[in-house]
């Protein structure tokens, strides 16, 4: 392999919880590299939905298909997480222009702690650009219908929490 590509890309968020545009990134992403390693941040401020080690367990039952994506779970600054992991590419996914500005600001940040990252964006497809976990979450605990906009192990697991299962 050309020492000039890049064998991992780390796709770090909260994904709480993980939904179809995120899901659509990791399929962009793993026809672009080796590996793909979604990171799960642990250390939100806000109370999350679900814990880390449930979010960790819902993206691997979601990508079991796919050996190439792993999952593990982080806190603290993402820019010591990469020296950690060697990788050298940050995902990162970009919905729409009002995601542009926090984005940029990220990316020239971690640039600056860290010159050896680069930060790749990567847009979903037209249909997942308006969704956001913080959505996700405010229709499901209104009781809408969330199903299409989530993978099916993050479905159960909401109409688990929910108390609705079969
Ligand atoms: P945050 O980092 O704000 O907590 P998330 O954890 O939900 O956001 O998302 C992690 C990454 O996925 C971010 O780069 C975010 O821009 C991206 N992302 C979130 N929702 C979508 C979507 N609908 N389509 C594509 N990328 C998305």
């Amino acid at each position: 392999m050309s020492p000039h590509l890049q064998p991992l890309a780390v796709y770090p968020g909260s994904f709480d919880p993980l939904h179809m545009g995120h899901v659509d990134i990791v399929h962009r992403a793993v026809r672009l590299f080796p590996g793909v390693l979604v990171a799960v941040l642990a250390n939100t401020e806000k109370k999350p939905l679900f814990s880390a080690e449930e979010r960790v367990a819902l993206i691997q039952q979601t990508f079991l298909q796919y050996p190439q994506v792993k999952v593990t779970s982080f806190s603290g600054l993402l820019v010591d997480f990469m020296r950690v992991t060697g990788a050298r590419v940050v995902l990162r996914g970009m919905r729409v222009v009002s995601d542009f500005e926090y984005e940029f600001q990220m990316a020239l940040m971690n640039r600056r702690l860290c010159p050896e990252v680069e930060t790749v964006f990567l847009t979903p497809q037209e249909e997942f650009t308006y969704l956001s976990s913080r959505l996700i979450k405010e229709i499901w605990t209104l009781g809408g219908d969330i199903r299409g906009l989530v993978p099916p192990p993050v479905q159960a697991a909401l109409e688990q929490k929910r108390g609705t299962s079969p």
